[in-house]
């Protein structure tokens, strides 16, 4: 175990996660007197909002997820690793993480947790192997490789039960991103693998939404939802609005509508219905003296975004719960603006009692619904189509990290959206059958350990 010790060193930061929340902590205190260790699970900053376009071919994964390292390199006062963290001490002050073998032991002054928030199966974790959801770079290929996987399937396959099952594509939860991966489904089988296939029409495919709620973009407002719904409709994507999902499995799912249960037989199920935060949200609060988690396991900070007792441990992003402030990028880099300012003070002399409560700005919200057509929430505000969808791409350009990639970025919209190709529509046996690989390899090392 490596202890690495504070002794007679400057202040020290750890910020958990490269997401949004832990990216914009660390660039906060870029000049700042501090030390900063930035720790997390994966060794790249994820642009979560286009994963979708990773998993259906359009981007490739560099562009949406650059290496962490890379981005702070300039920033001497920053060290990156690579690791899981898989305790924290809020009485010690210490964060524990693991690499493979290896346990660090990395102490602190200050605390960020960005660790923000994975998929919920709402208690039922065994429809996860069939219908994997959208958070990690590994669930977008995983996911691509199902997707175009399941038009070769059809292709191959000479039972016409089998090819209607393989063309049959269903996406569960009808937020922005399912509305955005369901409309780039059916774009990918209507306007790019057209006429590709001589056994099969991809555009024969049938796309399915399926939403609990009575609308589409449900936090949107009616107006834009209906707008959605109406361009996905359009578009031969089957909304089924107040539909529940009952039960998950490898040859479809069960659904109950209008209080009747039935089965739709379909190979690949994408899930987007809902999210539960890092389980360190729980480790945090269960050390601090009357801090609660919410039903999504999201940590009910105080006004200044810290845990009771601990003034130096601030929880952002999508791990905290805050009234008012959805789980969104802004919200999270807010959330990392505020808190890296509130330690940047206190090295002046200023005192946790000073602080001024985190104060929210909502900017707004977008979705994509096709090429050409996104719906746009800006205060009160609402508008959907063309023009939504340039406001749309003008802010993805704008948050998406580094110049290169947004030049490769344009470029293959240029290609998508004017024509019909996509660049990124390679899919390898690994990506699709990986998780098996991985539970069985699981199972094994559990069975070992028993034994
Ligand atoms: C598919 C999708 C589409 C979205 N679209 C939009 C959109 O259009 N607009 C918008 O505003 N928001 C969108 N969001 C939401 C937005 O991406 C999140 O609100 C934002 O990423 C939250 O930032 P965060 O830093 O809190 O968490 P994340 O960005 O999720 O980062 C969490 C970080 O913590 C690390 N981590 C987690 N657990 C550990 C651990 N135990 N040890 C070490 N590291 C750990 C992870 O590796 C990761 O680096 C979307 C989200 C998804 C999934």
């Amino acid at each position: 175990m490596t202890v690495d010790n504070n002794a007679g060193r400057r202040h020290r930061v750890v910020i958990i996660g490269s997401g949004f929340g832990g990216l914009f902590a660390a660039k906060g205190l870029k000049r700042a007197d501090v030390d900063v260790t930035l720790i997390a699970k994966t060794t790249h900053h994820l642009f979560q909002p286009l994963l979708y376009q990773v998993a259906t071919g359009i981007l490739s994964v560099g562009e949406i997820a650059p290496a962490t390292r890379i981005i702070l390199r300039k920033q001497r006062n920053t060290q990156v690793l690579l690791g899981d963290v898989v305790g924290i001490d809020l009485e010690k002050k210490t964060v524990t993480s693991k690499l493979l073998d290896w346990e660090r032991v990395t102490t602190y002054d200050s605390l960020i947790v960005a660790a923000g928030a994975q998929q919920s199966y709402f208690g039922n974790d065994h429809f996860e192997a069939f219908a994997p959801g959208m958070k990690t770079v590994d669930d977008a290929l995983e996911l691509r490789g199902r997707i175009l996987g399941a038009f070769e399937a059809a292709e191959v396959t000479t039972s016409e039960e089998e090819r209607k099952r393989r063309l049959t594509f269903v996406v569960v939860g009808a937020g922005p991103t399912g509305v955005e991966v369901v409309g780039q489904i059916a774009e990918l089988a209507d306007r790019t693998l057209k006429g590709a296939f001589r056994s099969i029409d991809p555009t024969h495919a049938r796309v399915i939404l399926i939403e609990a709620a009575s609308a589409v973009l449900p936090p949107m407002g009616p107006k834009l939802g209906l707008k959605a719904q109406r361009r996905l409709e359009k578009m031969g994507v089957e909304v089924k609005l107040n539909t529940m999902v009952t039960d998950v499995d490898y040859m479809g799912l069960t659904v109950k509508e209008d209080g009747e249960e039935h089965r739709i037989e379909c190979a690949v199920k994408v899930w987007s219905a809902g999210v539960q935060a890092s389980p360190l949200g729980k480790l945090i609060a269960d050390q601090s003296d009357g801090t609660e988690v919410d039903r999504a396991g999201r940590v009910v900070v105080e006004p200044d975004l810290t845990v009771k007792g601990h003034p130096n441990v601030f929880v952002i992003g999508d791990l905290m719960s805050v009234p008012g402030v959805p789980g969104m990028a802004q919200g999270a880099i807010q959330g990392a603006v505020y808190a890296t300012k509130q330690i940047k003070a206190e090295l002046k002399g200023a005192q946790p009692a000073d602080r001024k409560p985190f104060k929210y700005f909502n900017k707004g919200s977008m979705a994509t619904v096709s090429r050409f057509s996104a719906v746009c929430q800006i205060g009160k505000i609402e508008f959907g189509g063309f023009l939504a969808w340039l406001a749309w791409l003008g802010l993805h350009l704008y948050y998406l990290v580094g110049s290169r990639n947004r030049i490769v970025a344009v470029y293959s919209w240029f290609i998508t959206f004017l024509g019909r190709g996509r660049g990124q529509l390679a899919i390898t046996e690994r990506w699709v059958f990986a998780r098996r690989a991985l539970e069985q390899s699981r199972d094994q090392s559990a069975q070992k350990s028993i034994g």
